[in-house]
């Protein structure tokens, strides 16, 4: 299936909490609280919404309410929820299956990352669209490159998705 880049906005509700779990958040009341990226935040519910809310600020994350993926969440999320679901599901041996569950969360980190440093550099210079579409051409690539590794090691895909237009 084919992603249409343009249509992704911020939409919490459509994302897998991306900004809590892949970015470094620092604290600014102590930044030994400070969240490393690829740790989920403490403050992360099991439904994936925040559970501070509306203390943010005052638990030292007022950075959370100043950030905007730009539609990065929801699309890494759209990209990759799939493809994890056909590896637990997959007959594969339980090792295999856990060293490709790891990988996929370094593959989905790394695209989200980049995907959204894609987007911002979109917004603040269109005319440099240029240079952004080879990005997400560079993106696209390391994507499909894991999903052809995940075939190649046995796994039925149903679905994946990988190319951006
Ligand atoms: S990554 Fe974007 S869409 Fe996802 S939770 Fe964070 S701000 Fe919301
Ligand atoms: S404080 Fe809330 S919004 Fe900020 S990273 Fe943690 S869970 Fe996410």
């Amino acid at each position: 299936m084919r992603i249409r880049l343009g249509d992704f906005r911020t939409d919490c509700s459509a994302c897998d909490a991306l900004c809590c779990t892949e970015l470094t958040i620092l604290n600014t009341n102590d930044l030994g609280q400070s969240k490393p990226a690829g740790k989920e935040c403490p403050h992360l519910g099991a439904n994936k919404r925040c559970t501070i809310y509306g203390e943010r600020s005052l638990a030292g994350f007022s950075v959370c309410g100043q950030y905007d993926c730009l539609g990065a969440g929801p699309l890494t999320t759209q990209l990759f929820s799939g493809l994890k679901i056909d590896i637990e599901n997959s007959a594969l041996p339980q090792e295999k299956k856990s060293s490709l569950l790891n990988k996929w969360e370094a593959v989905r980190r790394k695209s989200f990352q980049d995907i959204q440093k894609t987007f911002a550099a979109r917004q603040k210079r269109p005319a440099y669209c240029g240079q952004a579409k080879t990005l997400e051409q560079l993106i696209a690539e390391s994507i499909e490159q894991f999903v052809y590794e995940v075939k190649s090691a046995g796994v039925k895909l149903n679905d994946a998705k990988s190319e951006f237009e």
